[in-house]
């Protein structure tokens, strides 16, 4: 996620504020964990193989795939969920588990069938747990099943939607941790790659129009407006996006740049795709000679909205113009290269910032004995990342960029690791590794200090802006707000934004 501008958006944090009340709506997490958890978690550095383990003791299973069916009904504003996860245990584990926040709640999941037998809801399915060391609450299987086969979980669910403009869209937000657990079970995790595949249907007459990350396309079905979204290779579950609006209110503009298929859609009358277009045509190509081949081989697909900032996922972005470059550079850290804990992906922001100069103030080396829990503040299992990984973050990536000697060194690195290591998530100390590897220079201890250290900050840091992480606003424009029957929403059922 990149952040937002005040200056240039007066209506952010009431967007935000509305697009949050959706997501805790959907949510029956408590208050996500951040700024960052510091007792427990400290100074816990070479403990990578404790790290697996407690990632296997808490996740508990290996998805390989995922097959949702949502059937959307905008005239309910409700989604009919049907999803199916094959899976199989995790080294030492018999107990599976999965996130699915809704199912958190009474009612919501009307069927669970466990390798094609119904189990009774909810006490013979399954029951909500918390986890220490993360917000986040996980549904526990309520039988052990066989680690050494191949399991199939289904499930069908209801979702209430909030209501108002007539939409169906991902929501992720990676800085608070809550990706599309909120729309299906999966797990909510980086290091969790799986296939997905989303069949998604609107129900009704309005035409609508579908983008998302990887082969999306639309079906010859005749009962619904069908489209099949195929991730056609193992993601990160919170970098799968799909947009669903209607078609009237929305323009498209698909072509290539620099050989990399693009698709680009807006509300109509709201922010123009013309000049975020022409900035790809120079982005995309400097993007593909720094690092390497763009890494979604479906190319990109763009929902340009004019307030909040922006969500990067995998092939695929909602985000203003301001925030288009920062989003379309985490197609190569973030969405493809990926980090193995939701604490160490502070590196997909840190880079993002550093290579876009998101923040010039913070192209500077970061001061001599600079220590921070930016990574070791929170746990492995925890749910989002520490700000700190947009400035301090940045001014760490200018450091190792001046050991390397400079600038494009540090981009050659950078498309090294991509080359090596995309789709294979590492962690923070994997990074250093990596660096010592390839450059023979040992930043370790460096890591350890900058990233791992009990909280004693310099107080010679810079400020942190006091701009604020912001969602994508997907409200659109007041005509079509007014076709729809609808106003803008008001400061009361905005909620505060924070
Ligand atoms: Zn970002």
């Amino acid at each position: 996620m990149s952040r937002i501008f005040p200056w240039k958006d007066s209506g952010a944090w009431r967007a935000a504020g509305l697009l949050l009340l959706g997501v805790l709506w959907f949510s029956c997490s408590p208050a996500p964990d951040f700024p960052s958890r510091g007792e427990a978690w400290e100074n816990d550095v070479p403990a990578y193989g404790d790290e697996q383990r407690l990632l296997d003791e808490t996740f508990r299973i290996d998805i390989s795939e995922i097959d949702v069916t949502l059937t959307y009904r905008p005239q309910e504003a409700a989604v009919d969920g049907r999803a199916r996860v094959r899976f199989r245990m995790r080294p030492g584990q018999r107990r599976p588990r999965i996130h699915f926040d809704p199912g958190c709640r009474p009612g919501v999941i009307s069927e669970w069938r466990l390798d094609g037998a119904a189990r009774e809801l909810p006490d013979a399915a399954f029951r909500a747990v918390e986890v220490v060391g993360s917000a986040q609450r996980i549904l526990e299987f309520a039988e052990e099943v066989d680690p050494a086969v191949a399991h199939e979980l289904v499930m069908a669910y209801r979702l209430e939607l909030p209501g108002g403009y007539p939409r169906f869209t991902t929501a992720v937000h990676d800085i608070k941790g809550s990706g599309n657990e909120e729309l299906f079970p999966t797990l909510n995790t980086p290091h969790e790659l799986a296939r997905h595949r989303l069949t998604l249907r609107v129900v009704g007459d309005v035409p609508y129009r579908c983008l998302g990350s990887g082969h999306v396309a639309r079906t010859n079905s005749a009962a619904y407006q069908e489209w099949l979204l195929d991730s056609e290779r193992e993601v990160a579950s919170y970098t799968v996006m799909f947009v669903l609006l209607p078609e009237a209110d929305t323009v498209l503009r698909e072509g290539a740049i620099a050989g990399i298929p693009v698709r680009m859609a807006a509300f109509r009358g709201g922010v123009a795709v013309d000049p975020a277009w022409a900035e790809l045509e120079s982005w995309l190509p400097q993007m593909v000679a720094d690092i390497g081949p763009f890494p979604m081989p479906r190319g990109l697909s763009v929902f340009l909205v004019s307030g909040g900032g922006g969500m990067e996922y995998f092939g695929g972005t909602i985000s203003t113009p301001d925030a288009l470059s920062h989003e379309v550079f985490h197609m190569y850290c973030a969405c493809s290269a990926v980090g193995r804990t939701y604490r160490d992906t502070w590196w997909d922001e840190a880079v993002t910032c550093w290579y876009d100069r998101t923040y010039p103030d913070y192209m500077v080396p970061i001061e001599a004995g600079f220590r921070s829990n930016m990574v070791s503040g929170r746990s492995p299992v925890a749910v989002g990342f520490d700000r700190r990984a947009y400035y301090q973050g940045t001014q760490i990536i200018e450091t190792l960029a001046r050991r390397l000697g400079g600038r494009q060194e540090m981009i050659a690195f950078l498309s090294d690791v991509h080359r090596r290591h995309a789709f294979a998530p590492f962690g923070t100390m994997d990074l250093a590794e990596f660096f010592r590897l390839y450059s023979g220079i040992d930043v370790h201890s460096d890591f350890q200090d900058w990233f791992f250290s009990a909280g004693a900050v310099s107080a010679a840091l810079p400020p942190a802006p006091s701009a604020l992480e912001s969602p994508p606003d997907l409200t659109p424009p007041e005509e079509i707000l007014r076709a729809h029957g609808l106003k803008r929403p008001s400061a009361a059922v905005r909620g505060d934004g924070s």
